[in-house]
């Protein structure tokens, strides 16, 4: 490709409103255009590096025997009231009104479409085990689109779908798929983890991520040090706690005016925030429930959601915690709540002994209070967040805590798709039985992000080799005033093309500086210059985007070791 004929839009503009690296510098090198929230044109740069991450998600999918399809990108209402996701999914899900008046949406996922192919398609379970993929556009109303397309509205997934007659052809299909997902990211040149994961929206039991380790990412992943235990920190496990080996003292109210947070509270009453049991009225759906944890720890809403088996949990709003308990905010407490009012308290803060709490009524707290003497007999489940530093749930290792962007995701969904929407097949026996079914998601658009996150330097992108728009720059100086340069780089460029080297030649009349400068930017790995200068010498100047100094190459095989150079590592 010669740049003077491609749309080379770059920018030295720093985006006011990119808060990340990936963001601005595929917005400066030209690599997306923004056409709102959300919403990004993959100009030509971009696309070339967004289809060869299609390019190997496909040879994996096909390489486990996934058959690629299409589907409609707007689904019937009808298909999700069945599933009952209509009603669940919430303002993340588009919804589309045709001129008849019937409802659609833009689908965020196709778990519904899918299962209702294969229910009329499907004719006998010796067909099964069948994998399907696709690599399509979704849309998701994103309460916060940011980062470009790392969280965008409208963006790229591959979605897998399996079906099975039975758990063990499920559980093997998912094995394959995870050893599938590995070798993507491994081909991509990423660094990246599996982490065990919560199912989220898209339900089932087994589910693990895939994320890209990056100081940017918006999870937070918990490590043990020895093992290999990797959990998203919304579902990583706590080890149990101790008992606490205190002799019981009697308990006490005391005077604690105006205080409002733990710190003020284990201050004024000489405590650490660990004797603290602290107070926390969230709404699990529509209903109220006082949770309780330490005060040293941080409240789990995603834990919080499955101990009470609640789709959704949020913080209450003051008024809401008020109307539940009568109690003013910081004062609430486990004595004597109004009879009803649930309760779950963590499994760290009920082991707790003489710790301190709200007394219910405002200006005053309990110190020295035990569970079951001087309150109700607790109902426990796990519901704090793992910190770093902490004993692995698993082995005798040290959790720590890294970031990461989740660019994979795999379920196993079991029966919960086929049997609302009654998908069936005629077992051996004869009978009906309901699909076992798995789902796989890869984010493309965002795993294109997630490399710039891990590659990139303050010049601008470094693309790994498998990724890269163009394998070789190739930058001629001053060629409209030296033929011989001119003729060199023609002839260089029309060498390597036909030896398979994707190139792109910056034969634009501009200063050498905007070249390199732009080349950089845009990340290509590998760059050649000719100048008079080189010439003169016989040789020509090469250089890796990640060395220090340039190579002088004799321009004599220079074609030949060029092509060698760009297999090596591509
Ligand atoms: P997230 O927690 O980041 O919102 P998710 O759990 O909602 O992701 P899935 O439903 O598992 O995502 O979708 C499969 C994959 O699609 C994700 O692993 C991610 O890589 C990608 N993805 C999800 N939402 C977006 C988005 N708004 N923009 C770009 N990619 C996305
Ligand atoms: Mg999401």
């Amino acid at each position: 490709m010669r740049a003077s004929r491609f749309p080379l839009f770059t920018s030295k503009e720093t985006p006011a409103d990119a808060e990340i690296a990936s963001h601005r510098l595929m917005l400066r090198a030209g690599m997306i255009g923004r056409l709102g929230a959300g919403l990004y044109t993959w100009q030509p740069l971009g696309l070339r590096v967004l289809q060869r991450v299609e390019r190997i998600v496909r040879e994996e999918m096909d390489g486990i025997g996934g058959m690629e399809l299409l589907m409609p990108a707007v689904q019937p209402a009808e298909l999700w009231q069945e599933s009952g996701r209509w009603d669940l999914y919430g303002p993340e899900l588009l919804r589309i009104t045709d001129r008849h008046g019937r409802e659609f949406c833009f689908g965020p996922t196709h778990e519904e479409v899918i299962t209702d192919l294969l229910r009329r398609e499907l004719r006998s379970y010796r067909q099964l085990p069948l994998t399907y993929y696709q690599i399509q556009t979704k849309f998701r109303d994103e309460i916060r689109p940011r980062f470009g397309v790392m969280r965008a509205r409208e963006f790229l997934m591959k979605d897998a779908y399996s079906f099975h007659l039975d758990e063990a052809s499920l559980e093997a299909t998912y094995q394959d798929m995870r050893g599938a997902y590995s070798r993507i990211f491994q081909r991509l040149g990423l660094d990246f983890r599996p982490v065990k994961a919560d199912s989220g929206a898209i339900g089932g039991s087994v589910s693990e991520e895939f994320h890209v380790l990056a100081e940017s990412g918006e999870d937070e992943i918990a490590a043990c040090e020895r093992c290999d235990y990797t959990a998203n920190t919304e579902l990583a496990a706590s080890r149990p706690p101790l008992p606490e080996p205190q002799a019981p003292r009697p308990a006490e109210e005391k005077p604690t005016p105006g205080i409002e947070t733990v710190a003020e509270q284990a201050e004024m009453l000489g405590i650490t925030a660990a004797q603290v049991v602290k107070s926390v009225v969230v709404m699990a759906d529509d209903e109220p429930v006082v949770l309780f944890v330490a005060g040293d720890d941080e409240l789990n809403e995603v834990k919080a959601a499955h101990a009470l088996g609640a789709e959704t949990v949020r913080l209450a709003e003051p008024e809401e915690a008020f109307d539940a308990t009568g109690v003013p905010r910081g004062f609430i407490g486990p004595v004597g709540l109004p009879q009803g009012l649930r309760t779950l308290v963590d499994h760290r803060a009920a082991a707790a002994t003489n710790f301190s709490s709200g007394a219910n009524r405002a200006d005053w707290h309990w110190v020295n209070l035990n569970w079951g003497r001087d309150t109700p007999a607790p109902q426990t489940a796990e519901l704090r967040t793992v910190r770093a530093g902490e004993g692995c749930p698993r082995c005798e290792g040290t959790l720590h805590i890294t970031r990461g962007i989740e660019v994979g995701h795999i379920f196993q969904l079991g029966t919960k798709y086929s049997e609302s929407m009654g998908a069936t097949v005629l077992d051996e026996h004869g009978r009906d039985a309901f699909l076992h079914m798995g789902c796989y998601g890869i984010g493309v658009s965002r795993v294109v992000a997630a490399a710039i996150e891990q590659n990139h330097d303050e010049h601008g992108i470094i693309w790994p080799d498998p990724m890269a728009p163009f394998q070789l720059a190739i930058v001629s100086i001053n060629a409209h005033k030296s033929p011989r340069v001119a003729e060199t780089a023609e002839r260089l460029y029309r060498a390597l093309q036909a030896a398979g080297v994707e190139c792109l030649w910056d034969d634009r009349e501009a200063r050498p500086g905007v070249k390199f400068a732009d080349m950089e930017l845009i990340g290509i790995p590998r760059r050649i210059v000719i100048g008079e200068r080189g010439l003169d010498e016989g040789t020509i100047e090469y250089r890796h985007r990640r060395a220090a100094e340039s190579e002088n190459l004799p321009l004599e095989g220079a074609v030949e070791a060029l092509t060698q150079r760009c297999a090596e590592t591509g």
